[in-house]
């Protein structure tokens, strides 16, 4: 019989979701360094097991009781619940990081250019539920193959006429001929958990989901610090989003400037940094925040 007081956590050992699932957890004081044999990675930070499989593994895992929680992609979720009735599966928390969307993509100079162009063709996916799910809402009848990887190559080698695969950038697609057709699903990683828990794992995953949240609130957000003419504040207000609070500080010697403090997500800095200078901001200080407890 397991300790059913440490934390199970499921992570992807390698691929699309380790990197930024580490690091969120580092930053959440967990020290884990990823190497290539450790299946089983234990932690002293609230007596914590990591458990490092293949994402595909990593929903079934949640679901047996192998692991309390789990990292996954919000595509994985969906597919899991369609192919898996009265799972134990439920959504913790949207971590903000790995998105991409599921979408259907064909031929750049082919003759599928709609939904209902897809009728009587074969779509290749590794996704057969979601899609299966999708053409029979939009009543298309099509043949799925599944295939657990490549699956760009599909219609290059006669296999399928068309996709259903990730996508984020769409470099990918283009590098194979492909054009995005629909998106099926928006992604992103996810925390997700056993939906019964003991009340000392619930516990846990609480403090967790409090310390990631912390991590992500101000994964965006800059500390900015600068000398401006109090004229200028109006405009000020117009640059720095999340403007409503700040610190404002008279300078010594200078009566007509302020100093100002503020937190501001912080999407095109440089752009703005420019913009902060046009409406005359001096001693420009920008620093990144680690957490921010509200
Ligand atoms: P494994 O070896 O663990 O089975 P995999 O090859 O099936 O890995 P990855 O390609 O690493 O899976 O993708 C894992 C998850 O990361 C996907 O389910 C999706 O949620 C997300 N993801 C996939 N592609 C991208 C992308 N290009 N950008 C961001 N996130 C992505
Ligand atoms: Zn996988």
């Amino acid at each position: 019989m397991q300790n059913q007081q440490r934390l199970r956590v499921a992570l992807q050992k390698s691929g699309k979701l380790s990197e930024g699932s580490i690091e969120l957890l580092n930053k959440c004081s967990f020290k884990i360094r990823p190497a290539k044999n450790h299946y089983l990675v234990t932690s002293k930070e609230l007596d914590t097991d990591f458990l490092m499989v293949r994402d595909d593994d990593i929903p079934g895992f949640i679901d047996r009781g192998v692991a309390d929680i789990g990292i996954m992609g919000e595509n994985l979720f969906v597919e899991y619940n369609l192919g898996h009735k009265d799972n134990k599966l439920a959504v913790i928390a949207k971590l903000e990081f790995a998105t991409c969307r599921l979408s259907i993509a064909v031929k750049a100079n082919g003759d599928i250019h709609k939904l209902s162009d897809l009728t009587g063709k074969i779509i290749a996916t590794s996704y057969p539920a979601t899609l299966s799910n999708y053409l029979a809402q939009n009543k298309i009848e099509a043949k799925i193959v599944v295939m657990h990887g490549s699956v760009e190559l599909a219609p290059k080698v006669g296999i399928a006429d068309a996709i259903c695969d990730l996508v984020s950038t769409g470099t990918t697609l283009k590098e194979n001929d492909l054009v995005e057709m629909l998106v099926l699903l928006e992604s992103e990683a996810i925390l997700v958990g056993h939906k019964n828990m003991s009340e000392a794992i619930k516990a846990k995953v609480k403090e967790l989901v409090f310390r990631f949240q912390s991590v992500i609130n101000v994964r965006n957000s800059k500390y900015i610090m600068l000398h401006i003419d109090k004229t200028q504040l109006p405009k000020l207000k117009e640059l720095l989003p999340g403007y409503e609070a700040p610190t404002i500080l008279e300078l010594q010697g200078h009566p007509e400037k302020v100093a100002v403090h503020v937190v501001s997500e912080e999407r095109h800095l440089w752009d703005t940094i420019n913009k902060l200078k046009e409406i005359g901001a001096s001693s420009i200080l920008v620093m990144n925040i680690e957490k921010m407890i509200a």
